[in-house]
């Protein structure tokens, strides 16, 4: 069974209207520190928070506290990370066609560029020079299998140079003045398992010793990124990060015995760090009973996009009914003029009454940062329960002067 952190009662403090998401500081906190006591070990390691999971800077602040830095994909992600004030080596930014500004950006704050491609370099060196660190994403191709089962097909993803590109590269960026090197990728997302990162850190540490040889450029870290997964539904085994770190380990001891090679070892987690300790909060309007049940709530699509996008699983609560038997069927919706606005399809709830609250789970990585505003839509509030039971209002609700806002080029006025 999966329990939400905040009961019927504590929802009734929040001064708020719903929708909104909600935000566990204890246990951000608390899995935060699980995460850098895995890899202590690794006296180098640094979790760089995938800043797109959740972009909010109350939070990034929270885990700037526990040690992590901030990995940006967008201009506008690194002008927050440096506002929360990461600096440096804090910041990592792991892009993709990237634009001309962004690096720009980037190297002006100083923060580790992790280039995605063997043409970026001379994008790079013509724009403001390759700088003394730098870091490159491997792609090594064909299928990502663990134990014989495909986690993901890297053939297939646009990222990364590949080997005999990283081997080109490396000579390429010592020979423009880069002295210290990062090698970095993310072959498979949301995994559930503890074998994805031991395998991939054995990936990338042989090719760290390979392109030693090849080029004599030594690997100064190994970054991880992003990939372990969470539990979605209740039946589902979280991962263990502490058996992950001490696998990560026992890989790194064998790879690098007998070589004087001791690469840092970074990670790049969203969704691990944040997706359970948030959740989207949102009240029953409507109930409609027509050849299915459906339960319409004041939240859509626009508010958490991966049930409509992947079909994704987001488990529900109805705050108040946790032991209530679940014999009522329905469709849970949202209200766009899209039949993929669901957050849940034949789900099993407990009886469902209008105004009821509904708690729809694991909304803290990928959810309030994917949002959209399809049919006028607009974006939710987000609240921060803190550790000590109050709440904070850590981003308001947009309303629609913000909506309007960037037509003030048309002189209309929108009353
Ligand atoms: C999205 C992303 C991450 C975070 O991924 P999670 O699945 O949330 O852990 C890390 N690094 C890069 C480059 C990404 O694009």
């Amino acid at each position: 069974m999966k329990k939400p952190f905040i009961t019927l009662e504590g929802l009734k403090k929040i001064p708020h209207p719903t929708p909104y998401h909600l935000y566990d500081e204890a246990g951000i906190r608390r899995n935060a520190r699980a995460v850098n006591a895995a890899f202590a070990w690794n006296s180098g390691f640094k979790e760089y928070f995938a800043v797109k999971a959740t972009p909010n800077p109350v939070l990034l602040k929270i885990l700037r506290e526990e040690g992590c830095g901030a990995d940006c994909s967008s201009l506008t992600e690194l002008m927050m990370a440096r506002a929360c004030g990461f600096s440096g080596e804090e910041i990592m930014f792991s892009s993709n066609a990237t634009p001309r500004d962004e690096y720009e950006y980037a190297a002006k704050i100083g923060a580790l560029i992790n280039l995605d491609d063997f043409s970026h370099i001379e994008f790079l060196r013509e724009i403001c020079g390759i700088p003394e660190t730098i870091c490159c994403r491997f792609n090594p191709g064909g299928d990502f299998a663990i134990k014989n089962r495909i986690m993901d097909t890297p053939a297939e993803a646009k990222y990364g140079f590949t080997k005999a590109q990283l081997r080109d590269g490396f000579i390429k960026l010592r020979e423009l003045g880069a002295k210290k090197f990062g090698l970095h990728a993310f072959l498979a997302s949301n995994t559930l398992t503890n074998d994805y990162y031991p395998e991939l850190a054995r990936v990338l540490f042989e090719t760290a010793l390979w392109l030693r040889g090849e080029t004599g450029a030594e690997v100064s870290f190994v970054n991880l990124s992003g990939g372990i997964g969470i539990p979605y539904k209740p039946d589902e085994e979280p991962n263990d990060i502490a058996e992950i770190g001490r696998r990560v380990a026992a890989v790194y001891n064998e790879t690098f015995s007998g070589s004087d090679t001791r690469p840092a070892v970074y990670s790049e987690l969203g969704r691990f760090m944040t997706g359970p300790y948030g959740c989207l909060v949102a009240t029953v309007l409507h109930k409609k009973e027509i050849y299915k049940n459906y339960v319409g709530l004041d939240a859509s699509a626009v508010n958490l996009m991966r049930p409509a996008m992947y079909g994704a699983y987001h488990h529900i609560t109805v705050a108040g009914k946790e032991d209530a038997p679940e014999d009522f069927i329905c469709d849970v919706t949202g209200s766009l003029c899209e039949n993929n606005d669901k957050f849940a399809i034949d789900r099993r709830l407990p009886k469902i009454d209008i105004g009821d609250k509904l708690i729809i789970h694991d909304s803290g990585a990928h959810g309030f940062s994917m949002g959209y505003n399809y049919n006028g839509k607009l974006k939710s509030a987000e609240i921060l329960l803190k550790e000590d039971g109050s709440t904070e209002l850590i981003r308001r609700a947009e309303t629609p002067a913000d909506y309007f806002a960037t037509l003030d080029v048309t002189g209309i006025k929108f009353e």
